[in-house]
């Protein structure tokens, strides 16, 4: 189930970071494309501006010329009698060095019926002279509002040109014709030609009256309705151009002005970015197409940097989760441990507390086993000693009842020592207790208590004494370890030829070493290790319980000491190693003997 859960999570991760991939690069494309785009359009807008700045140049240049030549006196002379054909030539030769030195297209003078009376292409086929223009909006323009400015196709000639009309009055305001003069673009949009990009200028019904390209010309940008095309057919205004719309589809806007077509053009159908810019003068807008390729590498290297970015990010995200998942669980693990070492500690605590408690009452079973042994022997040696008295008080002996009383005295005295000590050995005695004790003292108790055995097994005792020799530690509990020691040393040497109890106190270092040796035969090699533990005896069944040498061992542990055993001689001997004390007097010099 867990196993599971997992592995889904795992897909789950996997799917995530699958998306996030797919989502990061299709974001980055989007990215690399917008930025593609908007760089495009800020070279394309300072092209545009560039474009409009040298369109407006070239209508500036002529805006003033028909102004001037209008206060012209040869031509107003002409205009209010036009009767000499030879003065009519005059003006239009003037009119043709005129041209020629400004650089216009055609400069040409109408009468108030709209006829071109004088006109600088006079000399070429087609020239304006004699024809009739009074139905041109410029015509008609300067005659209502003293100037005007048309563009529109050349009726005579066919070629397109932006038309500049002037009214011209004599001195008395009267007005007497129209002076016009008509701009050919044709070089400006060869000059475009050049350039990357297709150029348009269109005017107020978005036809194209300029063209980078010659086949875009004439195309209108957006419908025209039924009414607009008859009136422009009328004023013949594109000449008899078809005016074939361009189908143009919106796609994008993007920043600033700058926008995504779709245009079904003379070039088939493509996608452009277009910028515009009105001229507001004219009431024209020049608009700049630029074919939309979209930068293929560069998407692609934005897609790369983006999948390799959102992948570095989830493994490291990955990594981490699984880092703080590894912290939570060794925590857990940690705390579960912690929580075992203490109950185990608890559990051992308690099994330590019941086994001293064990060892306590096989002690007492020793002791009063030993007592019982101990102050039997001297009742029943007083009760004799009695019986003896009562003979004696019959005899009427004194001296042989004095040395009775004496032996009674003594078998008391004794039997007082035996209580006496079994009174200390009763005391309280918390575990961590120290003093200051004498090994000797602590032997003679220990000795004390177990003489009636010793005198039964008939045991030799020798002792190396040191009574200069003073430890630390707890004297009832010392003793308690000595009987321990001492039961297990008659015990082996029990049916033994060689009955050998070697009891010595000696320095090392900062230490007295207590040692207790047999000729027990000593402990089998393989169960040297072990007598110390728990539980371990080689008794039989209701005479060892195995825990005398393992409290012995805590006991003496406990007191800062250490307890070793090996086989030395005949028998076993058990070290017990004790921290020297200083004697009681070392610190308060004793008095002066007197
Ligand atoms: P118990 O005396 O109840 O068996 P102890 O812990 O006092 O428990 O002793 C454990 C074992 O160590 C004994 O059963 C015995 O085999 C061995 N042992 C102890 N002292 C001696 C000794 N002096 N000589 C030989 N074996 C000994």
């Amino acid at each position: 189930m867990a196993f599971l859960s997992a592995r889904r999570r795992m897909l789950l991760a996997v799917l995530a970071i699958l998306a996030g991939l797919l989502a990061s690069v299709w974001l980055a494309g989007r990215y690399a494309e917008r930025r593609h785009w908007s760089e495009t359009a800020v070279e394309a807008r300072g092209q545009l501006e560039l474009y409009a700045q040298s369109l407006r140049i070239l209508v500036e240049r002529f805006r003033a010329l028909p102004a001037i030549l209008a206060l012209d006196s040869e031509i107003q002379a002409l205009l209010r009698d036009a009767a000499d054909p030879l003065a009519r030539e005059r003006l239009s030769r003037r009119l043709q060095r005129l041209n020629r030195e400004a650089g216009a297209g055609v400069i040409f003078v109408l009468d108030l019926q709209g006829k071109a009376i004088a006109a600088s292409n006079w000399q070429e086929p087609g020239n304006f002279v004699g024809g009739n223009y009074a139905f041109r909006p410029y015509f008609q323009g300067a005659l209502r509002e003293g100037s005007a400015r048309y563009f529109s196709v050349g009726v005579t000639t066919g070629v397109p040109g932006y038309f500049l009309s002037r009214v011209v009055r004599d001195a008395d305001g009267r007005i007497l014709g129209v002076l016009a003069l008509k701009l050919v673009m044709e070089d400006l949009q060869r000059d475009w030609a050049r350039q990357t990009g297709i150029l348009l200028v269109t005017d107020q019904h978005a036809v194209a009256i300029l063209a980078s390209r010659p086949a875009w010309r004439f195309r209108t940008l957006q419908g025209l309705s039924p009414e607009l095309r008859a009136r422009l057919v009328d004023t013949r205004r594109y000449g008899d151009r078809q005016l074939q719309p361009l189908a143009v589809r919106p796609l994008r806007q993007l920043d600033g002005d700058a926008e995504l077509l779709g245009i079904d053009g003379p070039d088939g159908r493509r996608d452009y970015l277009r910028l515009r810019q009105p001229l507001a003068d004219e009431g024209w807008t020049l608009q700049l197409l630029r074919e939309a390729r979209v930068p293929g590498g560069a998407v692609r290297g934005y897609g790369l940097a983006a999948a390799g970015i959102w992948l570095a990010l989830a493994f490291l995200f990955l990594f981490l989760g699984q880092r703080q998942k590894n912290r939570r669980l060794l925590l857990r693990r940690r705390a579960e441990l912690e929580q075992l070492v203490e109950e185990r500690t608890a559990a051992l605590r308690q099994a330590q507390d019941e086994l001293v408690q064990a060892a306590k009452m096989a002690a007492l079973g020793q002791m009063s086993a030993a007592l019982a042994h101990e102050i039997n022997q001297p009742l029943t040696a007083m009760r004799m000693q009695l019986g003896s008295l009562q003979l004696l008080l019959a005899k009427n002996d004194p001296a042989a009842m004095r040395s009775c009383l004496e032996r009674i005295d003594g078998l008391l005295t004794r039997m007082a020592a035996l209580t006496g000590h079994l009174k200390t050995f009763a005391r309280d005695t918390p575990g961590g207790l120290r003093e200051r004790l004498q090994p000797d003292t602590v032997v003679d108790h220990a000795l004390l208590l177990l003489e009636a055995r010793i005198r039964q097994d008939a045991v030799q005792v020798l002792r190396r004494r040191a009574p200069q020799a003073w430890v630390e530690g707890n004297a009832i509990r010392l003793e308690q370890v000595l009987v321990n020691l001492l039961h297990n040393a008659l015990d082996a040497m029990a049916g033994k030829a060689l009955r050998e109890l070697r009891i010595e106190l000696w320095r090392d270092a900062g230490d007295w070493l207590l040692s207790v040796a047999d000729s027990g035969g000593g402990i089998a090699a393989e169960h040297l290790s072990r007598v110390f533990e728990p539980f371990f005896t080689t008794k039989p069944v209701g005479e060892g319980l195995g825990l005398g040498l393992a409290v012995s061992y805590g006991i003496v542990r406990e007191s800062g000491g250490q307890l070793e055993v090996r086989n030395a001689g005949d028998g076993a001997q058990f070290v017990i190693r004790l921290p020297a004390a200083l004697p009681p007097d070392t610190l308060q010099p004793s008095p002066q003997e007197p």
